[in-house]
């Protein structure tokens, strides 16, 4: 069965959509059948990975309006084993036209339930909000992966989601676990963003994930050109930083008898042997991307 993990800062402009489009792509490329659900009514990642607005395309919306299955959403991308049920605008509505509906925040869990079985990871990418959108992801979800960004003020605001991902564990979604806290935009040179980092491990723990992802143009560039990064421009510094942060997550599900964990049996945890993984990884999108 697979792991659902859903992406989810109410901050704007953390690198979420980023983070999801890149892992999702990075999983895929680590050859584990991937799916990427735009929960997110600006549609940044259905339009990052290409896909351009159409109203008659079945999308997120669809599903929690229970106008069509996950089956019927799905579509497949320019990467073999990613694929994604895009979003769109209309979805800034089911906010309002769910408010009194029956299991409201359980729509996006029931939908995606038929298809945990096909998919390693299902990964969720949510709106900067805490709305009856994120709220359905993280219902859905196993996991919270938590991207934020290494400035001075980091911190404010996360005590809001946490309360949030307590009250849901309490209530709608006991199992929901935090995958982890990512680094965005991170700057390893300056003194701040060291001074960040100590903060944030020092309140997060084992649960900051090791790799970080550095400020990079290719990153910004490549939804524009509909592509992932490691599609984009697979030996930049930011495909790669993506490319290391699926294979540290695929190594922590192996490790954790968390779902995905049975089918996924990467192995060593050698820097060298990681190294060579990325590698290999960052050399295969480079030979699909000039053929
Ligand atoms: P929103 O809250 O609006 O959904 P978000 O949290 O999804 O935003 P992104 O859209 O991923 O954030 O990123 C915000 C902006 O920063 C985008 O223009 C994106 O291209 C850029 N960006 C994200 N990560 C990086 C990075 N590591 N290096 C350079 N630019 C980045
Ligand atoms: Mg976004």
């Amino acid at each position: 069965m697979g792991r659902v993990i859903a992406v989810a800062n109410q901050k704007g402009g953390v690198g979420k959509t980023t983070t999801a489009i890149n892992l999702a792509a990075s999983f895929a490329a680590a050859e584990v059948n991937t799916l990427l659900v735009d929960c997110d009514p600006q549609s940044n990642a259905t339009s990052g990975l290409g896909f351009v607005k159409d109203p008659e395309r079945v999308s997120s919306y669809h599903l929690l309006m229970g106008a069509a299955t996950g089956e019927e959403a799905l579509i497949t991308t320019q990467l073999e084993q990613l694929w994604i049920i895009p979003s769109h605008k209309d979805l800034i509505g089911a906010n309002l036209e769910l408010v009194n509906a029956d299991g409201r925040e359980f729509r996006m869990r029931e939908a995606l339930a038929p298809l945990r079985d096909r998919f390693q990871f299902i990964v969720l990418d949510c709106p900067p909000a805490l709305d009856l959108l994120t709220l359905n992801a993280l219902v859905a979800a196993d996991t919270v992966l938590i991207p934020m960004q290494g400035e001075y003020f980091a911190l404010e605001g996360i005590s809001e989601l946490l309360d949030t991902i307590e009250r849901i564990r309490e209530g709608l979604n006991p199992e929901l676990g935090i995958e982890g806290v990512v680094l965005t935009m991170f700057d390893e040179r300056t003194n701040l963003s060291q001074q960040v980092k100590t903060e944030l491990t020092n309140f997060f723990g084992e649960k900051l994930c090791k790799t970080t992802v550095p400020r990079n143009i290719r990153l910004a560039e490549a939804p524009s050109h509909g592509k992932p990064a490691l599609m984009y421009d697979p030996r930049s510094k930011g495909a790669e930083s993506y490319i290391r942060l699926a294979k540290e997550l695929i190594e922590r599900a192996s490790g954790s008898g968390l779902p995905a964990s049975a089918e996924l049996t990467t192995g060593g945890t050698e820097e060298h042997r990681g190294d060579a993984e990325v590698e290999e990884i960052a050399a295969g999108a480079e030979m699909n991307k000039s053929a």
